[in-house]
C-alpha cells in the first residue's frame, strides 16, 4: 500500500473509529526543499487481524484481534509501527486513535531524540501501552531507515546468538493439536497454552509426537500452589524449559512459595508491565517476559532487558497477534535473550508486511534491510 492509499485507508479508519486520524500534518507530507528543518508526520488506520485458527486461552477464546497500523514520515522515508490490542490487556481501537489523536511529534525536528519524544509520548497519558509501543516501532523503524542500518546492528549485537523460536499450540481438541503439531514442524521448540482440566493430556498428545523442548504458559490457570507444583513436577520429567505465569498475578507470596520448590524456571508475565516493575518481581520470579505492546516498545525493553540482566533474571521476548510489523522489531532484539516466542504473524492470515522469517528454527530478520526489516507487501 502507498502513501497515498494509506492516509485514504486513514481517513475511512476515521469514520469506524469516530476518532481524529491524523496527528500533526497528515496533508504536508510533501517533499520538503532540502535544508530547510525536517518534520515527523504520524498518521495511522485501524486494521482487524483475522486468525488462522480460533485462539483459545485459559481465560479467553478468539478469532480476530484489533489492530492499528501507524506510519511516521520524515523527508521522503517512512517509519511502521503497530498496536495489537488482545481484549484482556485493556485496550481498543477507540483507546488507541484517541491517544494517537494527541500525539503532536510536528514539535520535534530532530527524530534522533529519541529519549526526549518517548519521553514526551509516554508523558500524554497514564496506560496506552500498545498505543505508545506503535510510535515507538514506527519511530525506530524510521531511524533505522535514515542511518541505513538494523537495529540488531546498530545495537552491536550477533543475530546468530539469538534462541531458537516457539510456536505456540492453544488449548484445543486432540485432533487440532496434532494438525498444529503439523504447523510446528519447523521449530525447535513448542509453547504450549495451559490452565484448563485437560493440560497433562495436551502434553501428552505432544510427546507421542516429538521430543522437542516444551516452553508451558499456564496465564494464571492454577490458583492452587499444590497443584501448580505437582503439575511443574510432572511437566519437568518431560523436558519442559520453564513455566509461564503459573499462579494469577496477585498472588505473589504464593508465587514465592512455588519458586522456592520449582525444578523449572518461573517466568512473569502477565504480572509484569513496565520498567519499574523488574527490581521488585526478582524477589517473586526468575525471569520475565517482555513484549513490545506491554514495554510500550523496543526502547524500555531493551533497558528491561539490562536491568533484569543485572538483577541475574532470565528474560524472554514475546509477541501478541501482530503483524511482521511488531514481530520483526521485538525480533531484533532476539540476540539478546534466553527465549523467544515470536511466531504472533504466523497465527493471522492478513499480514500486510514482509519481514521475519524462521530459519534453522531461529527468528531471523533480513540482515541488511534498515529500521525494523520489513517491507509492505
Ligand atoms: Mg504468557
Amino acid at each position: 500500500m502507498d502513501r497515498r492509499k494509506f492516509i485514504l485507508s486513514a481517513g475511512l479508519g476515521l469514520l469506524a473509529a469516530s476518532s481524529p486520524v491524523s496527528i500533526s500534518a497528515i496533508g504536508s507530507a510533501t517533499r520538503r526543499l532540502s535544508g530547510k528543518p525536517g518534520r515527523l508526520n504520524l498518521s495511522y488506520m485501524p486494521y482487524e487481524l483475522k486468525l488462522k485458527h480460533s485462539f483459545n486461552l485459559a481465560k479467553s477464546s478468539r478469532t480476530t484481534t484489533p489492530d492499528v497500523q501507524v506510519e511516521i514520515e520524515y523527508d521522503g522515508l517512512v517509519g511502521y509501527g503497530e498496536a495489537s490490542m488482545p481484549p484482556y490487556l485493556g485496550e481498543s481501537v477507540d483507546s488507541v486513535c484517541a491517544f494517537l489523536s494527541k500525539v503532536d511529534l510536528s514539535r520535534f525536528s530532530d527524530p534522533f531524540r529519541l529519549e526526549e519524544i518517548l519521553e514526551y509520548v509516554d508523558s500524554i497519558a497514564e496506560g496506552n501501552r500498545a498505543a505508545k509501543a506503535s510510535v515507538d516501532i514506527a519511530l525506530h523503524d524510521l531511524l533505522g531507515k535514515i542511518m541505513g542500518q538494523p537495529w540488531y546492528k546498530i545495537w552491536g549485537l550477533s543475530p546468530e546468538k539469538s534462541p531458537n523460536t516457539s510456536f505456540t499450540i492453544g488449548i484445543d481438541t486432540e485432533d487440532v493439536v496434532r494438525q498444529k503439531m503439523e504447523e510446528a514442524k519447523p521449530y525447535k521448540v513448542i509453547k504450549v497454552k495451559m490452565g484448563l482440566d485437560n493440560d497433562k493430556e495436551l502434553v501428552r498428545v505432544i510427546r507421542s509426537m516429538t521430543d522437542v523442548p516444551i516452553c508451558v504458559d499456564a496465564n494464571q490457570g492454577w490458583s492452587d500452589k499444590n497443584y501448580a507444583l505437582e503439575m511443574i513436577e510432572w511437566l519437568s520429567e518431560r523436558n519442559c524449559l520453564f513455566v509461564e505465569q503459573p499462579m494469577p498475578k496477585e498472588m505473589l507470596e504464593e508465587t514465592a512459595w512455588l519458586r522456592e520448590r520449582s525444578r523449572l524456571p518461573i517466568i512473569a508475565d502477565e504480572v509484569f508491565q513496565r520498567l519499574p516493575d523488574i527490581p521488585k518481581l526478582s524477589q517473586y520470579y526468575d525471569g520475565i517476559n517482555i513484549k513490545l505492546m506491554k514495554s510500550t516498545g523496543m526502547h524500555e525493553a531493551y533497558k528491561m532487558i539490562v536491568l533484569a540482566r543485572a538483577l541475574g533474571m532470565k528474560v524472554m521476548i514475546g509477541c501478541m497477534t501482530e503483524t511482521s510489523c511488531a514481530v520483526s522489531a521485538a525480533a531484533q532484539l532476539a540476540p539478546l535473550v534466553d527465549w523467544a516466542d515470536l511466531d504472533g504473524n504466523l497465527l493471522i492470515s492478513n499480514d500486510r508486511f514482509d519481514g521475519v522469517k524462521i530459519v534453522d528454527g531461529r527468528v531471523t530478520v533480513p540482515a541488511d534491510r534498515p529500521g525494523i526489516g520489513v517491507k509492505l507487501l
